[in-house]
């Protein structure tokens, strides 16, 4: 089978710098799970379809038409439909939608075999919260990052500040923690680490120190 490594972990912990830093290094394609639940939060709003209605949301999954394009952050695109939504799909709001979606069993159930179809040769990294439980439950390597509230908030606003979207500070902290007690509780593909996942704290890491790391565990 083609190989699998996940990344997983709360918002704002580094996985996307680690999964494109992984992607880049190893030649391999980059599965962002997350854009796709924030992508369908989106298109059911665009669509005046209410996300209590999650059968209906979870209806509009197979018509989207949707392609990543940029290998950075800076250059992202996010095409849905021909459009570039990359803007709205990584605003924090647009997170919030998406977890609010992402509990209901309908809609994962709706985008489970599009996050399957992203592992093509020669290989994939998924980024996400369930990547190693659920959606490649046989991964190669099984990673989850952790990192302090405090540290994830601060790292989350940098990284809007650097998009150009101004955000303060404790507002986000109180939406990260929102979500992330969301997405631990739910009652299907709840955020916690698979039993074979290898957890790193980052709050004290710099992504160079948390890819050194990571290269030591790619040499075992
Ligand atoms: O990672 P990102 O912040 O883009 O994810 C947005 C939301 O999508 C998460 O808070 C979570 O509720 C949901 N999600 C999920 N499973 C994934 C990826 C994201 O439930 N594999």
């Amino acid at each position: 089978a083609v190989p699998v490594i996940t990344v997983d972990g709360p918002s704002g912990v580094g996985k996307g710098t680690v999964s494109r830093g992984l992607a880049e290094k190893l030649g391999w394609h980059r599965l962002d799970s997350g854009a796709l639940y924030r992508i369908l939060a989106l298109a059911a709003v665009d669509a005046g379809v209410s996300l209590r209605d999650t059968d209906a949301v979870a209806a509009l999954a197979p018509k989207l038409d949707i392609r990543f394009t940029g290998d950075h952050e800076d250059n992202e695109a996010i095409w849905v439909d021909g459009r570039n939504l990359r803007d709205r799909v990584r605003a924090e709001a647009t997170g919030g939608l998406a977890s609010q979606i992402a509990a209901a069993p309908a809609v994962r159930a709706a985008l489970l075999q599009r996050q399957k179809d992203f592992r093509v040769a020669p290989g994939l990294i998924g980024d996400g919260r369930d990547m190693g439980t659920v959606v490649f439950p046989d991964a190669a390597l099984k990673l989850f990052l952790t990192a302090s509230a405090e540290e994830r908030a601060r790292r989350r606003l940098r990284q809007l500040s650097a998009a150009g979207q101004s955000a303060i500070l404790e507002d986000l902290s109180t939406e990260i923690s929102t979500r992330d007690e969301r997405d631990r509780t739910r009652s299907v593909a709840p955020l916690v680490p698979a039993s074979d996942a290898i957890l790193i704290d980052t709050t004290f890491l710099s992504p160079t120190q948390v890819a050194e790391r990571i290269d030591d565990l790619l040499k075992d």
